[in-house]
């Protein structure tokens, strides 16, 4: 089926200049990407993104690493796409890989590129990706104006 996704390059990956790299992976999926842009985050828009979180002891951290807060990023920058096509949603969690690095397929972004501080709890893992179809929509629409994606 034909769906969106929502993909964040957060602020590990941007930092490491991975950016590139996570679309070069991202593209080999053949879908297209019909969304793009650099957003200033605020703390708002993240617990909003994240509000299935919501009451979990690691949240604050969350917020702070997608702010930049632990990858000197003061402008709180993130990079936000929106890509469409045949079953975008499960492919690219496939490449993206699970949750926390370390469980992580080695060959996956997450996998790769990935890192975990236990000490402080905090799961650098490079990007997001929407979970499912009905949560992609949710999300695209607290990301991006219905103007700034392209039905392709
Ligand atoms: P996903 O990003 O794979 O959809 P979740 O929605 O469960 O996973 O979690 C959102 C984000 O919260 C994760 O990508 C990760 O950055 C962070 N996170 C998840 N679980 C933990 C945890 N146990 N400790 C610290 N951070 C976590």
């Amino acid at each position: 089926m034909k769906e969106r996704c929502l993909v964040l390059i957060k602020p590990d990956a941007l930092e490491k200049r991975l950016t590139g790299m996570i679309l070069d992976r991202l593209e080999r999926l053949e879908l297209d990407i019909v969304g793009t842009k650099a957003v200033s985050l605020t703390e708002d828009l993240i617990r909003e993104h994240y509000k299935h979180l919501a009451g979990k002891p690691f949240l604050a951290n969350v917020v702070r690493y997608m702010m930049g807060d632990y990858n000197h990023l003061p402008n709180h920058k993130i990079l936000a796409f929106v890509l469409q096509g045949e079953d975008a949603v499960k492919k690219i969690r496939h490449i993206v890989g699970a949750t926390n690095p370390d469980n992580a397929q080695a060959w996956t972004i997450r996998g790769n590129f990935g890192k975990v501080d236990k000490a402080a709890d905090i799961v650098y893992n490079c990007v997001h990706a929407s979970d499912s179809p009905e949560d992609a929509e949710r999300e695209i629409a607290l990301w991006f104006k219905p103007e700034e994606v392209l039905d392709a």
